[in-house]
């Protein structure tokens, strides 16, 4: 079978050659426990420091600052649930978004349940959260704001430096989930004024299962493992040497190429939204339209379903995906996108295109030249045309 065109970035990317090279060795002869002080121990731990320093280095920070967990969604829960769990003798209100991501949702979710109270602030019709909103939101029982730094969605990137500096002035420790924007946006966290920041390995051409959770000295959390005295003791585990080494690698790829690859994937994302908004009518962009990540390109086709315009994209070997689960029969609108304030047809009939690296001009022709087919065939079986 022809290799299908793959728009579907955000969601997860291949291991870079570079990264699996870098990776082999730990599955072969390099086999050590980080832990142990013997030489096949001190190549392993070797790697890993290797690696924090590289991780370190993008965020600008101390390689010390970096704890590796097993993915994003762990970095998120251990930094949500940590700060919480370490507050909550005293102050028991949290504030994040309604648009993050099911990691820092469910989290919340989860706390609330402990008797946490949490905020959930509104966003506007671009996925932009206001800082004044957030001022306002805080009060003396907070003790931590969690808000991502682009959306995995629409891609929006919010004013996270703002919102920092709020956080900061009234002494509330401040949280961003950077799983899509770490790699693609180059990120100063002490210039930022961030306490703790989320990145995940597989999202920028690396290994799945490996991220790693920035905290800041002196920010006080309470572990989620327990066990050794792995990660400055607060995250217990024998570390995943390979996939943290080849995480460093596409950490240190991405640094060098981040210039080049954003001005090639907003080229290529701008040439496929115009394409499309040149062939097909009532189409609309979901995100900000230039607040946004180079990569990521929302699109509602009105009076069809997102679902059916991805799984007809998937015949003829194009993979994107859409905001909407279903779920039971019933399709259920992105809770991104209802958020935003967009009407429920509307983003129901969302879909999203997330480019790469590896992604061509020629790719891009061909979609936008097979996309007004389908949509035409959808919407002529379609009961709101
Ligand atoms: N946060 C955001 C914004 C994401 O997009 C994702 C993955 O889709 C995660 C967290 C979870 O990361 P992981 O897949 O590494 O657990």
């Amino acid at each position: 079978m022809k290799e299908p065109i793959y728009f579907d970035h955000n969601a997860t990317t291949s291991a870079h050659l570079e990264v699996f090279k870098v990776m082999e060795p730990f599955y072969k002869d390099v086999y050590g426990n980080a832990s142990s002080l013997h030489v096949k121990g001190r190549q392993a731990r070797e790697a890993v420091d290797e690696a924090r320093q590289e991780i370190g280095d993008f965020l600008q920070t101390e390689p010390e600052d970096i704890l590796f967990t097993s993915g994003g969604t762990e970095a998120d829960n251990m930094a949500v649930k940590g700060v919480a769990w370490a507050n909550k003798d005293k102050k028991r209100h949290i504030i994040t978004s309604s648009i993050e991501h099911a990691a820092v949702l469910t989290a919340c979710k989860q706390l609330e349940k402990e008797g946490f109270e949490v905020a959930y602030l509104p966003v506007d019709k671009y996925g932009l959260i206001d800082p004044a909103q957030l001022k306002e939101a805080i009060k003396k029982e907070t003790c931590l704001v969690t808000i991502m730094y682009a959306n995995n969605e629409v891609g929006t990137v919010e004013p996270i430096k703002e919102l920092a500096k709020i956080a900061r002035q009234e002494r509330v420790l401040f949280h961003t989930d950077a799983v899509q924007a770490f790699g693609k946006l180059p990120i100063n966290v002490g210039d930022l004024g961030i306490d703790l920041l989320s990145v995940s390995a597989h999202k920028i051409y690396g290994p799945k299962g490996v991220g790693a959770l920035f905290v800041k000295k002196g920010v006080k959390i309470i572990p989620l493992m327990h066990g050794g005295h792995h990660e400055r003791r607060l995250r217990a585990g024998t570390e995943n040497v390979g996939g943290i080494a080849g995480f460093g690698k596409a950490v240190s790829l991405a640094r060098k190429n981040i210039d080049k690859q954003t001005k090639y994937l907003t080229s290529l994302r701008d040439s496929l939204h115009k394409q499309i908004t040149e062939k097909i009518t009532e189409v609309y962009l979901n995100g900000h339209p230039t607040q946004r990540l180079s990569n990521t390109l929302n699109l509602s086709f009105r009076f069809i379903e997102g679902e059916s315009i991805m799984l007809n994209l998937d015949l003829k070997g194009i993979c994107v995906s859409t905001g909407s689960a279903c779920t039971s029969g019933t399709l259920e609108p992105s809770h991104v996108l209802t958020a935003m304030g967009i009407p429920v047809d509307i983003a129901q009939g969302s879909i999203r295109f997330s480019l790469g690296s590896k992604n061509t001009q020629r790719e891009i022709d061909h979609c936008a030249s097979v996309l007004p087919e389908i949509i035409e065939k959808l919407r002529k079986m379609s009961p709101l045309t």
